[in-house]
């Protein structure tokens, strides 16, 4: 049986077929009963195509959603594009090549390293830098394991300074009893 597509004044379009002519349904949107034309006048309804199913062409808070998010997206997107990055002030090459002749290598190496690595574009290690690397990464683990060995140490030695402290607190306990 052919579907036909009645729309109601709630734009919800109710599918309706040839049993349903000269008669009412309700519309399952608005609750409405919107009468059905005659079965001469059916044709003049939209038919449902095979796989077109009836759309609710209502606005719904959905719809308003996403067209505020694209104006604000819009909006802000401009008004982004009024806070271009300033200009960089002039600077003294003197004065720079001063302020980097007195900073330490290690120093400048780590900040350039850092500030290439987040950008992504760092380049290969030269195999000076490498070894660098690789003898700053031996030096601080060395220096790490001594830290925590001299903190265990520390440890031991409060330890039995405790036990002495105990012992020495027993036998004068002990000394005052007898
Ligand atoms: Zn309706």
């Amino acid at each position: 049986m052919k579907t036909y597509l009645l729309p109601c004044d709630c734009s919800r379009e109710i599918p309706v077929t040839a049993a349903d002519a000269g008669g009412s349904v309700p519309c399952p949107q608005c609750g409405r009963q919107v009468d059905v034309p005659k079965l001469r006048n059916l044709g003049s309804l939209r038919q449902v195509v095979a796989g077109d199913a009836p759309v609710a062409r209502r606005w719904t808070a959905g719809h308003s959603t996403v067209l505020v998010g694209l104006l604000l997206a819009a909006t802000t997107g401009m008004l982004s594009r009024l806070f271009p990055a300033p200009p960089a002030p002039q600077v003294d090459l003197d004065d720079l090549r001063r302020t980097l002749a007195a900073t330490p290598y290690a120093n400048i190496y780590g900040i350039w390293v850092t500030e290439m690595r987040q950008r992504q574009i760092a380049p290969k290690p030269t195999p000076a830098e490498e070894a660098y690397r690789q003898k700053a990464a031996e030096s601080r683990a060395w220096r790490q394991r001594l830290q925590y060995a001299a903190g265990a140490s520390l440890a031991l030695a409060a330890t039995g300074a405790l036990a002495v402290a105990l012992r020495s607190a027993a036998e004068r306990s002990r000394g005052a009893g007898s």
